[in-house]
């Protein structure tokens, strides 16, 4: 079959947090962009799972603000941040609908008219290697089976689809964290046994053996005063196996139901309960990382270790989840250690092996531990602004991503309100 071939200076293969952003930052620093997104839609954990969160654009303690850039221009365009705030209310970095991101991310997508080319339902699928570059990505779509010829080529999958493709060193954690279906349920009535008798009602239900496992539950009222929004579902698999992740969506629908079945049989409050949506994907917290040019690890983050190619700051808590039943609190936020706010260099996203290869969110060169940090929404979107920046400004100095001085790269953003900053 002959393949039809797209040509441009910077591909991004995955519309999510990360690659929304790295997308609209190449095309900013006037590089012809294509990005390809799976879904029929960007937005990845925001809008293919309902994650209505945005951690990691401030400090927790105090809700001092420590990312700028393209993720707090799109905070401030929800409605939920001050263009000039410093500091953040505590519940403002949760935006109050998912569906109206779509719509952000669309506009925001389109401004760049010709320069940013999007194709969603669009799967990057292979790599064509020539020497230690990328010469092709392949993506299956509607037009079948298509060839993008790009210069640099950004990996936003979040699974490290194509880094994994293209021969740089992987690492993949065992076990892996669970994925999570999230789900809506309306109707609900609240009152201040609500929580109590939900936990209940599954505990009951896992000992009955109707439920292998689940967290929390946590029943976040944040759409809607009568809308339970349920993190509560866990199931352990591997989301780059095909077979295993198909089973995982299988098994966290039942378990959605299950849950829901049971508090509609016994709980007071959910008499009139519907369950309105799930997914559309389940979440996936963790899969393939890229074992970059530099490794970040937990011992960086916690002592603040500081990179003259810092390109963004984290400062999101380490929240590991255990393949188990936690109840209650345990591994919902507020726990595991809480940096202060920290560096992340330029070299966590650049590949000793693959010259044009940037991989950005939370597949980047990182610890499992450190990327329990690092995973978080925003710390994602500000990883991605840095490589969305650094692939425009490979294609002005005609040399790859991973030639380029990380340090210009922190001086580009900085100059364009993002990067990291110094905090005490
Ligand atoms: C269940 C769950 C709960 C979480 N809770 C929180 C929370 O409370 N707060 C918080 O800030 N963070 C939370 N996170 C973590 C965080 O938001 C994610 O890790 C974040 O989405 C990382 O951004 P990303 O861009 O790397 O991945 P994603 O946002 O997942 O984006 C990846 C994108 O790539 C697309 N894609 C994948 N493969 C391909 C391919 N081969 N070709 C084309 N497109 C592809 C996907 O469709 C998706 O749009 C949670 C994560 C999960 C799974």
């Amino acid at each position: 079959m002959q393949c039809k071939t797209i040509k441009t200076d910077v591909l991004v293969c995955g519309g999510g947090c990360a690659g929304l952003v790295a997308a609209v930052a190449a095309a900013r620093n006037n590089a012809r962009t294509v990005l390809v997104e799976r879904a029929g839609f960007a937005g990845g954990i925001i809008t293919a799972v309902g994650l209505p969160y945005f951690d990691g654009i401030a400090e927790k303690q105090t809700g001092r603000i420590v990312v700028r850039g393209i993720p707090f221009e799109l905070l401030v365009k929800m409605g939920r941040c001050d263009p000039n705030a410093t500091h953040v209310k505590p519940h403002n970095p949760t935006i109050d609908s998912t569906e109206r991101f779509k719509r952000l991310a669309d506009e925001t997508l389109s401004a760049h008219g010709e320069m940013l080319r999007v194709l969603f339902h669009s799967t990057a699928c292979d790599v064509v290697r020539q020497g230690d570059r990328i010469a092709t990505v392949r993506v299956a779509n509607k037009d079948g089976l298509i060839e993008i010829a790009a210069q640099q080529v950004i990996d936003c999958s979040g699974d490290g689809d194509v880094a994994a493709w293209a021969g740089a060193t992987m690492e993949k954690t065992t076990p892996l964290m669970p994925m999570t279906l999230h789900f809506r349920i309306g109707n609900v009535q609240r009152h201040p046994e609500l929580n109590r008798r939900a936990r209940q009602a599954l505990i009951e239900a896992e000992k009955q053996g109707r439920l292998p496992m689940f967290y929390g539950p946590g029943l976040i009222f944040c759409f809607a005063d009568d809308e339970a929004y349920v993190h509560a579902v866990r199931v352990a698999g591997d989301a780059t196996d095909a077979a295993d992740l198909s089973r995982a969506e299988m098994q966290g629908r039942a378990d959605a139901w299950t849950m829901f079945e049971a508090w509609k049989r016994s709980v007071p409050g959910f008499e009139n309960a519907y369950f309105i949506t799930s997914g559309p994907y389940i979440g996936i917290r963790e899969t393939r990382r890229l074992v970059g040019q530099y490794v970040l690890s937990e011992k960086d983050i916690v002592s603040r270790k500081s990179f003259d190619d810092a390109v963004a700051t984290g400062c999101w808590y380490m929240d590991r989840h255990p393949n188990q039943t936690t109840i209650g609190s345990a591994n919902l936020p507020g726990q595991g250690f809480q940096p202060k706010p920290y560096d992340i260099p330029y070299r966590s996203l650049t590949s000793g092996e693959v010259s044009n290869l940037l991989v950005a969110g939370r597949c980047h060169s990182a610890t499992a531990r450190a990327a329990t940090s690092t995973r978080v929404s925003v710390t994602a979107m500000a990883l991605g602004q840095a490589a969305g920046t650094a692939a425009a400004m490979a294609i002005g100095q005609r040399i790859d991503v991973a030639e380029l001085d990380g340090r210009s790269v922190r001086e580009q953003l900085l100059a364009q309100g993002a990067g990291p900053r110094t905090y005490a």
